[in-house]
């Protein structure tokens, strides 16, 4: 019998969902101007922050939606739980040769602890790590691109999904730190492809574009023990999904991970597109969307809407 996470005499069915996404709207959207949208990825910077979007999808299969739900927007960092998804389910274990498990105490871009620890990302999410994860990928398939966005589409349902070729061409002319972090790793033979192909490959998944729906929908199966509950197609085993779950609670949101755990309470990846995406066991999966970003990375309208949707409807992983 799968595990229950809820008892059976919880309030989960009774929940009005579509209610409580709308207060949340109406009560987080003056935050939209307070954050400072991504400019350091010019491309990102020409987004307009008044926008926040929220998109639930239930494991029973019910949708709630509110507000820009349906904008697409640059996913950034979730793709990291993607290229996870595909590094773990090609080298397993061995994975954890190459790359950590601990929060950095770092920002996200940051080169000085790699000195110390020799070209060892700390961990999958950190940018250091995920573009080690992206040589996993590389070096475990024919076309890394197109295996990710494949991913993402079957998870999504959504075949439109694609990367968003200039926000990649921005990320590329502006992304100094990222070959800085990829030459350093390969000086201590941490990575096997070569950088510049590494980094090609690591900017066009992390501006691959999809909206709050579609990233709902793909973090299903991270609720369901690694099943995608509308397609029953088996993603990771569950103890590979639990693993995953845990690395977002204990570092999917860069240097603030552990605020967020203590404010929202569930696992979740941010993105400096503005993006939110988490996940409660059992139950659902939930993206946010607004570009305005706090001063870790994350958004900070985004943060505030979770912490309202776990504090109103009393779910939380805890
Ligand atoms: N592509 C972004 C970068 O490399 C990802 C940052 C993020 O969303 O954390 O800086």
């Amino acid at each position: 019998m799968s595990q229950i996470f809820y008892s059976p005499d919880d309030n989960t069915n009774t929940i009005d969902y579509q209610s409580i996404i709308e207060e949340i709207y109406k009560e987080v959207f003056p935050l939209t101007n307070s954050g400072k949208v991504a400019d350091y990825i010019p491309e990102l910077g020409k987004i307009d922050p008044s926008q926040l979007g929220i998109a639930i999808v239930t494991l029973d299969g019910k949708i709630y939606e509110t507000g820009a739900s349906r904008i697409n927007f640059s996913i950034q960092s979730i793709s990291k739980v993607f290229t996870l998804t595909l590094a773990m389910k090609f080298m397993q274990n061995t994975l954890w040769e190459k790359v950590g498990k601990e929060p950095s105490g770092n920002p996200f871009n940051s080169l000085v602890q790699l000195e110390y620890e020799s070209g060892k990302p700390r961990n999958p999410f950190i940018n250091a790590g995920a573009i080690t994860i992206a040589d996993c990928v590389n070096t475990h398939s024919e076309n890394a691109l197109d295996t990710i966005i494949q991913l993402m589409r079957n998870l999504s349902q959504n075949l439109s999904i694609n990367f968003d070729p200039q926000v990649a061409q921005s990320e590329k002319e502006h992304g100094h730190r990222n070959a800085a972090l990829a030459h350093f790793m390969k000086s201590f033979g941490q990575i096997d492809s070569s950088v510049d192909e590494l980094l090609d490959i690591y900017y066009k998944h992390c501006s691959i574009s999809m909206n709050c729906l579609d990233l709902a929908k793909a973090f299903s199966f991270l609720a369901n023990h690694g099943i995608n509950p509308e397609t029953n197609e088996t993603f990771l085993t569950k103890s590979q999904a639990k693993r995953i779950n845990s690395l977002m609670l204990t570092c999917g949101m860069y240097d603030a991970s552990g605020e967020f755990a203590y404010r929202v309470g569930i696992p979740g990846k941010s993105g400096v597109g503005g993006g939110i995406t988490a996940i409660i066991p059992n139950l659902l999966s939930i993206c946010v969307w607004s570009p305005g970003l706090d001063k870790y990375g994350n958004s900070l309208a985004g943060t505030m809407a979770l912490e309202l949707f776990t504090t109103k409807t009393g779910i939380s992983i805890f």
